[in-house]
């Protein structure tokens, strides 16, 4: 049951100012190993966040991250930094993540030489095998990240990755900044991955049709919670949620190849002040009187499928 804090940077009045948003509120995941799942939500959902927390890359407020059975969150030192190896992030963003003075064989070679995975001698070698599962020539591990197209240095940022030989890679938004004919070459490559190293992912992304795809399990998170988490199959056939039904079923099936979310009508409320109970009442079409006081607990639908909404309750 995780919780986690991000800062919010916001100009009021031109000046700076900083408020702690609650972006994660005691959520539970649970990833199995093989498995994808989607992270879907607006922006501002807390999706990033939770991914951040469970690559390491941002420590919880509250809650444990059981990787194999240690919490890695309670790990410092080496046997942290041991144990975040094998859980890697790729983002959206491959330029900002990539150092512009670094060639790329020094990008993709610095990890597994600092920490010993790979003996010295063999690194060149190394750093071409990585390029080429990533699709990418090896003569161009003598160049620089800027001398790449966007779809490119995704695919360096990946066999950077890859070179730590994680088992698990949280993916942040990884294809929205590319062109849609790359990010379907891009997706791809994570699935053949995925088949190749038995890869387990947890694919944060705001696009539908991607995350139905990909995923065989989709989480749906709505202002720092969980609200239902189904087989995806069953989950764009049927979402039982409120706000998953306002997501999905009012996108006709072609549509959700776009990238945005059909807008759910009303607006998305500060995270910075979430409506009491559950946090979609304000939007909800069903929100009775109960909805604006108690929090709805997630529970078992169906075997694998849980959902927080008080219809559930029996008798409702
Ligand atoms: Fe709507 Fe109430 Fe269910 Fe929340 S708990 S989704 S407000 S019906
Ligand atoms: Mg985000």
């Amino acid at each position: 049951h995780l919780d986690a804090a991000e800062k919010l940077v916001n100009l009021v009045g031109g000046r700076r100012r900083e408020e702690v948003v609650h972006a994660v509120d005691d959520v539970s995941l649970d990833v199995r190993e093989g498995e994808v799942v989607g992270l879907v939500g607006e922006s501002g959902c807390g999706k990033s966040t939770l991914g951040r927390v469970v690559a390491g890359v941002h420590q919880p407020s509250d809650g444990k991250v059981i990787w194999r059975g240690k919490n890695v969150a309670g790990l410092s030192g080496a046997a942290r930094r041991d144990a975040l190896l094998k859980i890697q992030m790729i983002f959206q963003d491959p330029m900002s993540s990539l150092n512009p003075r670094m060639r790329v064989a020094d990008i993709i070679g610095e990890a597994p030489r600092v920490h010993g995975l790979v003996p010295a001698a063999e690194i060149p070698a190394y750093v071409d095998e990585m390029l080429q599962r990533v699709g990418l020539d090896p003569a161009y591990k003598t160049r620089y990240p800027h001398q790449f197209s966007g779809g490119q240095r995704q695919r360096i940022g990946i066999a950077r990755a890859l070179a730590v030989k994680p088992d698990f890679l949280v993916c942040d938004e990884s294809i929205a900044a590319l062109d849609v004919s790359i990010q379907a070459q891009v997706l791809n490559l994570f699935m053949d991955l995925r088949t190749d190293l038995g890869l387990t992912y947890l694919f944060i992304s705001h696009d539908l049709g991607v995350v139905e795809h990909l995923s065989d399990r989709v989480v749906i998170m709505y202002l720092g919670r969980v609200v239902e988490s189904a087989p995806t199959e069953a989950l764009f056939s049927g979402p039982n949620h409120p706000y998953a039904r306002a997501l999905l079923d009012e996108v006709p099936r072609i549509d959700r190849r776009k990238r945005e979310f059909q807008p759910v009508k009303g607006e998305i409320p500060s995270p910075l002040s979430p409506p009491s109970g559950c946090h979609f009442h304000p939007r909800c079409p069903h929100a009775t009187a109960r909805c604006r006081e108690e929090v709805p607990r997630l529970r078992e639908i169906a075997p694998g499928w849980t959902s927080a909404c008080h219809l559930n309750d029996a008798g409702a």
